[in-house]
């Protein structure tokens, strides 16, 4: 059994019929966190977690039609269990898992397993199928992390010219992705 599917608009919950993420305007959209590559306008229903909700306003509109949990918080669509655990990428992302008849899915949403002091820190859940984000698998990136240095090569970026300083670099903040430079 599928919980979830991917569909022209986005992956699909058929049991619940709800979309997490849905790059097309639906009725129900579950929204990882509130980067504009995820969390979208148009939907008539926005269910995030409720750091998110204010920033869902900020970017969607004060009028969209939209509802905040908590991490943990057992949410129920169409009977279909839905819940949020931290995922570690931005103030209020989180991973999704759905349950239905017993199997449970996670998707993972953009996350970060290093824990930024910020985010609520990456927490593993246990899962029958994981569907992951792999923005920054492709190989035009670079990155380790480990040793909290990192470089994008994609745009030719070259942010380390200060040596034992700490460089904060907010990339596209609140439209794709955040991200912290030491050199
Ligand atoms: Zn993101």
């Amino acid at each position: 059994m599928n919980v979830l599917q991917f569909t022209d608009s986005g992956i699909y919950c058929p049991a619940g019929d709800f979309y997490i993420d849905p790059w097309k305007p639906v009725t129900k959209a579950v929204i990882t966190h509130a980067h504009s590559d995820h969390a979208r306008p148009g939907n008539q229903q926005y269910l995030c977690h409720e750091h998110s909700v204010p920033l869902l306003q900020l970017r969607l509109g004060q009028d969209i039609t939209v509802q905040g949990v908590k991490y943990g918080e057992t949410t129920l669509i169409n009977g279909v269990q839905v819940q949020f655990y931290p995922a570690g990428h931005m103030i209020g992302s989180a991973q999704i898992k759905v349950t239905v008849g017993g199997q449970s899915w996670v998707v993972s949403g953009d996350y970060k397993t290093e824990n930024d002091g910020i985010s609520e820190a990456f927490e593993p859940v246990k899962c029958h199928v994981f569907i992951t984000e792999s923005t920054f698998g492709l190989p035009i990136y670079t990155g380790h992390h480990n040793n909290n240095s990192f470089r994008i090569s994609a745009n030719g970026a070259q942010p380390i010219c200060a040596p034992e300083k700490t460089v904060c670099c907010w990339l596209i903040v609140l439209a794709k992705h955040n991200a912290f430079f030491t050199t």
